[in-house]
């Protein structure tokens, strides 16, 4: 399931991108390159604008809560999404690259003194050379995460 989210759903977009979907984000007010794209690439689209027009072959969800975690299980539910553990932190949450491991020794200069010293594990995105790794910031998406009602 491949996702292109409309410019006012950024967050939503990002945490598509954490638990591991492919997400487009369409930042952008032309909204005839964003049916083209979401038909071209088979991607669903995820919006709060009721004014999308409609196309044969077109597949739209029209988000209707305000705020982030309702956005996220609001999603989940309407697309009826089992999640995979295994899928989440494997793509890049700024742009939507797969993320590749990489050694520790490569990024001593990329990353706080502290990160180095205490983490083991790092994985980068080939695409912005992003680095990221299992620190406090995964602590809290795991957090928010569970806070999630996933299934009422
Ligand atoms: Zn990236």
């Amino acid at each position: 399931m491949k996702f292109i989210l409309t410019k006012e759903l950024g967050r939503l977009a990002k945490w598509l991108r954490i638990l591991g979907f492919d997400t487009a984000y369409y930042n952008q007010d032309k909204l005839s390159s964003l049916i083209i794209q979401a038909l071209r690439d088979e991607r669903i689209i995820l919006t709060r604008n009721q004014r999308l027009p409609q196309a044969r072959g077109l597949k739209i969800v029209l988000i209707k809560n305000e705020k982030i975690k309702k956005q996220v299980e609001e999603a989940l539910k309407t697309l009826k999404i089992v999640l995979e553990p295994e899928m989440m932190f494997s793509r890049c949450i700024l742009c939507n690259t797969k993320l590749a491991v990489i050694a520790k020794d490569k990024v001593k200069d990329k990353v706080p003194e502290y990160v180095f010293k205490t983490q083991e594990d790092f994985i980068t995105c080939p695409k912005c050379q992003r680095i990221y790794w299992q620190g406090t910031h995964w602590g809290n998406v795991r957090k928010t995460l569970e806070e999630i009602k996933w299934n009422s």
